[in-house]
């Protein structure tokens, strides 16, 4: 099998997230310096960002077996 350096869905994702989710749509403040933050227990991922300004929590909750 030829494994490359390949990264995860979770991963991906998680850097999607970073990289275009973290302005707050309530108050516009944009979390630079924050990530969201990721666990799984094998069947869902869970993502979870809070914003540092107003404290609004944002969620995503992923399915990992597509079907
Ligand atoms: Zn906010």
């Amino acid at each position: 099998m030829e494994g490359h350096s390949e990264k995860s869905p979770m991963e991906l994702l998680k850097h999607h997230y970073d990289e275009t989710e973290l302005v707050c749509p309530d108050c516009g403040y944009e979390d630079e310096d924050g990530s969201w933050s990721s666990e799984t227990d094998g069947r869902e991922i869970h993502y979870e960002h809070e914003c540092p300004s107003c404290g609004a929590l944002r969620e995503h909750t992923l399915t990992l077996n597509g079907e």
